[in-house]
């Protein structure tokens, strides 16, 4: 099994996990030109992809879905209250799934959907397993909650949002209203909400951490990696940090 960010950041996410001869979308929110690209540095055709699931309706996750998935005739899988509001006419093989139900099989993989705080609809992140590895994937969450600590408990790979660092978002340019928004329980995790779920984690056992969803204004990756560090120094030194304007390559599990 493995996996790579397409892109990460408040200006579109996207990331392609790989088992045996699957290929899923995690989030399509960069452009099919962006995609594209990107796909095709990993020599991943975007027609070779099984499906695309959304995470949550907010822009930066599904503002290429449409055009994208109807393109290359890719179904995508939603919650009903994510599809609801993401509004989109668009014709598309929709496929709706429970924010809080059971795994979904898609091909060699099994996608577990758990909830999460978020300014969202029917907001959600995934655990998947294949190849008997499993990854789990959580950005856009504004608290830990005891349940994502259990979801999350026994992952050999992390994809995990470190957003913001607190007296850089009070400091930056953001309106207090957004300030509050971002920072708050149901906005983004930040650089030491997401080292305090690593601790409580059985961290030493993870082989990939990739730290996703970093804020271009409120960040930093020296605040990003110290914070890691405070938990520890072996994992903040192999971490990789999702960039937004190119993909990761891929990181395998
Ligand atoms: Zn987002
Ligand atoms: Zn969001």
């Amino acid at each position: 099994m493995r996996f790579a960010a397409l892109g990460s950041g408040s200006r579109g996410n996207a990331t392609l996990v790989e088992s045996g001869l699957t290929r899923v979308l995690i989030d399509c929110g960069l452009s099919v030109k962006a995609l594209t690209h990107r796909l095709a540095s990993l020599d991943v055709e975007p027609a070779s992809i099984a499906a695309v699931l959304l995470t949550h309706e907010h822009g930066d996750h599904i503002g290429g879905v449409a055009a994208f998935a109807g393109r290359y005739g890719i179904p995508v899988w939603s919650t009903p209250g994510t599809w609801r509001a993401a509004g989109i006419a668009t014709e598309i093989d929709l496929r709706l799934f429970l924010g809080h139900g059971g795994a979904l099989r898609i091909g060699d993989l099994s996608i577990a959907p758990y909830p999460i705080p978020h300014d969202a609809r029917e907001p959600c992140q995934f655990v998947i397993d294949g190849d008997g590895c499993r990854l789990g994937v959580l950005t856009d969450a504004g608290s830990i909650t005891p349940h994502i600590r259990e979801r999350l408990s026994d992952c050999d790979a992390l994809m995990l949002e470190a957003n913001h660092d607190p007296a850089l978002l009070r400091a930056g340019p953001y309106p207090p209203s957004v300030q509050a928004r971002v920072g708050g329980a149901f906005g983004h995790l930040s650089n030491q909400q997401a080292a305090e779920l690593l601790d409580r984690l059985e961290h030493r056992a993870l082989r990939q951490l990739l730290i996703a969803h970093v804020s271009a204004n409120n960040n930093r990756e020296d605040l990003v990696r110290s914070a890691i560090a405070a938990v520890s120094v072996e994992l903040e030194q192999r971490l990789v940090i999702a960039p937004q304007s190119r993909g990761t390559g891929w990181l395998p599990i």
